[in-house]
């Protein structure tokens, strides 16, 4: 039986494929901007300059400053830069600290971003901003910082080292499955969760063992779309909320961080979730048991499987747990089981080990 359901369409163009990159002269033009700033992190200045050359005299200049979580000082002094040279427009190159740097000027000027994601983390197809100041990491939604444009191109790909590829892949599964319970999920939603996991899963051993291989890279970002998507329109539920504490309070890396709690989230979950089960089942091809399936998957990509080798400490389970816990009311997260702390706590212990979640 379809379920009721709501389902808010957003605005959302994309250019997929090798070479799409040789298209954003036409994107910038079809947005009526004349000098746009490219951003991208210090990492990748190289790329950044290679973008600004393909815009020839509607490059305004290359900003390589982005970083994780968006310091509230590097969201000014691009907001400076913006202004200062005059940019009607910005192209956003890179994972999702550049991406968020073109949100955070979009958010105060207005500014049009184009982005052109470089990693798996999805943030190009959502609403959502993130601020850091004071140690504090503010996020919000608002749909201005909604890139109009989205130029996937998996060339640009080629470079992301096997260990981020795995770890950001498995960060862009975290949105899907957790769009497969969420409160607002819906069937176009589901189809989306579903493909995209699949995508992602059938992609991301292929793309480890050889990271020039431009099919399975087209494959892992096509994936990445869709999770992405997913994560734009559903309500997030107790893995992106245990991420977003042990990110904030701790300060832990958050591809590797989204990588090993995804199992144990999922594994908490699963009693009640029958449906996303069968979802996950299909799509990570005809397992019983999704959330053991993604660890065992982690394992074969190489990728983290315990919070203890992030770097937390055994003695941090407790405060994490009770911060998870007590700010859940109000926190805009949601989850089809009861959060307890009890469970919480059993969960962080088993995810810090490393062992298979129960
Ligand atoms: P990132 O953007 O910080 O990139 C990680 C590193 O990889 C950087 O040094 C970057 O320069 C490098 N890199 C990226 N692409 C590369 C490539 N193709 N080749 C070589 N090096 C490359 O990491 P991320 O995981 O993409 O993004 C994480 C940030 O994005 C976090 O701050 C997270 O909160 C945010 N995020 C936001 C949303 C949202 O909807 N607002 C969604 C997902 C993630």
């Amino acid at each position: 039986m379809i379920r009721p359901f709501t389902y808010q369409a957003l605005p959302m163009r994309v250019v997929f494929g090798p070479g799409s990159l040789a298209g954003l002269p036409a994107e910038v033009a079809a947005l009526g901007l004349d000098r746009v700033l490219v951003l991208c992190s210090p990492e990748q200045e190289v790329t950044g300059e290679q973008v600004a050359a393909a815009l020839g005299a509607k490059a305004a200049g290359v900003l390589p400053e982005a970083r994780m979580h968006v310091p509230i000082e590097v969201a000014r002094r691009a907001r400076e830069v913006a202004a200062d040279l005059g940019a009607d427009g910005c192209v956003a190159v890179g994972g999702g600290s550049a991406i968020g740097l073109g949100k955070a000027i979009a958010l105060e000027h207005d500014l049009p971003v184009i982005a052109v994601p470089t990693t798996y983390a999805g943030s190009e197809m959502t609403p959502v901003w993130g601020l850091t100041e004071d140690g504090q990491k503010r996020t919000g939604r608002d749909i201005r910082v909604l890139p109009k444009s989205v130029l996937y191109d998996p060339e640009l790909t080629l470079t992301l080292p096997a260990q981020l590829s795995a770890t950001s892949g498995m960060n862009a599964i975290a949105h899907a499955v957790e769009g497969l319970y969420a409160p607002d999920a819906t069937p176009i939603v589901s189809l989306m969760a579903e493909e995209g996991t699949r995508a992602l899963a059938s992609a991301l051993p292929r793309v480890v063992a050889d990271g020039s291989d431009l099919d399975a890279r087209g494959e892992a970002l096509y994936g990445a779309w869709l999770c992405g998507a997913v994560l734009a329109a559903t309500t997030m539920s107790l893995h992106h909320k245990l991420c977003h504490t042990l990110g904030g309070t701790l300060d832990l890396p958050h591809a590797q961080t989204h990588t090993v709690v995804l199992p144990h989230a999922l594994a908490y979950n699963q009693p009640a979730v029958p449906d996303a089960v069968a979802a996950l089942s299909r799509a990570l091809g005809g397992v019983p048991d999704p959330a053991r399936e993604l660890w065992e998957l982690a394992g074969r990509l190489g990728a983290p499987r315990s919070l203890r080798e992030l770097g937390m400490a055994e003695d941090d389970i407790p405060r994490i747990a009770e911060l998870a816990v007590a700010g859940w009311a109000g926190s805009g997260y949601r989850n089809p089981r009861p959060v307890t702390r009890n469970g919480i706590e059993a969960l962080l212990w088993t995810a810090w080990t490393g062992a298979p979640p129960p």
